[in-house]
């Protein structure tokens, strides 16, 4: 079954969401950090950052002209900080080999610090309004259910591309509203727990042709207290409220449950670069230690 596309682009027109980002006049950095950010990250969380970002950083030489360590202060509580790290990376090779200009070709922002094969797509339907297939977990979802009559997408496989390449409508300027809608209808209606069929704008769909077959999955809700990313957090707070690099005991009271946790914690933060131990036994954000 194929996936009606004039019907999905007319849903889209009516209902998208305003969502920032998706505005005329929005830059394709400006995009690509919205990218980065909402990839494990609801909306409403990242909206209010963003458009700090963008006022901060308008272009990739901006940031760049910044330490990291501020970078990832600016991140705040968006979690996983190691993306704010590998976007500082990613506008330093914008700013010193490509004009301070993201890119529109999928290969050569595959080639970019910190850029996979979604966020490259994203940003070249998105912000360049190329004909690509963007697949993330929405899309997945939405194409084996409506598509394949299958209640879930299973792992990522490399036929994914292809499968929603094959659903681009063929018209240029049509394909990138279509991909932006395919991931809406996941986001908002084709929902992974409680897909919403009775509102659902497709007038076939192979999953309830087929009786809704139910698959058995094992979902595992991420617990988050207790846990070394938690703790990872804790720590990072302490240096992220702090002016100056800090003594090991200010770290110590930011997490006394499990000095093995922490010590394991800490180990991470510095192998992953986003903090560093200065040449007198200090912690500070990276690029912020003063060596
Ligand atoms: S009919 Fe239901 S399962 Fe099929 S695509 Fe729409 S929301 Fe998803």
């Amino acid at each position: 079954m194929s996936i009606d596309s004039d019907v999905l682009i007319d849903w889209y027109d009516e209902t998208a969401r305003d969502l920032p980002w998706r505005r005329p006049g929005i830059s394709a950095w400006q995009i690509l950090i919205s990218e980065i950010m909402l990839q494990q990250t609801p909306v409403v969380r990242v909206e209010p950052v963003w458009r700090e970002w963008i006022q901060r950083w308008p272009v990739p030489s901006a940031m760049a002209a910044e330490a990291p360590g501020e970078v990832v202060r600016a991140w705040g509580k968006l979690g996983y900080p190691r993306r704010a790290l590998r976007l500082h990376e990613c506008a330093r090779v914008l700013a010193a080999e490509h004009g301070d200009e993201v890119p529109g070709d999928v290969e050569v922002l595959l080639g970019l610090p910190g850029i996979g094969a979604y966020t490259a797509r994203a940003v070249a339907c998105f912000a360049y309004g190329q004909r690509v297939p963007v697949v993330d977990t929405n899309v997945r979802r939405v194409v084996a259910r409506a598509v394949h009559g299958r209640a879930e997408a299973g792992n990522p496989a490399a036929r994914d591309l292809a499968e929603t390449e094959a659903l681009l409508p063929a018209r240029i300027d049509r394909a990138a509203v279509f991909s932006a809608a395919l991931m809406e209808l996941g986001a908002l209606v084709c929902t992974a727990r409680t897909p919403d069929c009775e509102r659902c704008p497709l007038p076939r769909c192979a999953w309830v042709a087929a009786g809704r077959p139910v698959t058995e999955v094992v979902r595992r809700t991420q617990k988050y207290d207790g846990t070394d990313r938690q703790a990872r957090g804790r720590l990072l707070d302490v240096l992220r409220a702090a002016t100056g690099p800090v003594e090991r005991t200010a770290l110590d009271l930011a997490w006394t449950r499990d000095p093995g946790q922490r010590a394991r914690a800490l180990d991470s933060l510095l192998t992953d670069g986003l903090i560093e131990q200065t040449s007198d036994g200090l912690f500070a954000l990276a690029g912020e230690g003063g060596g």
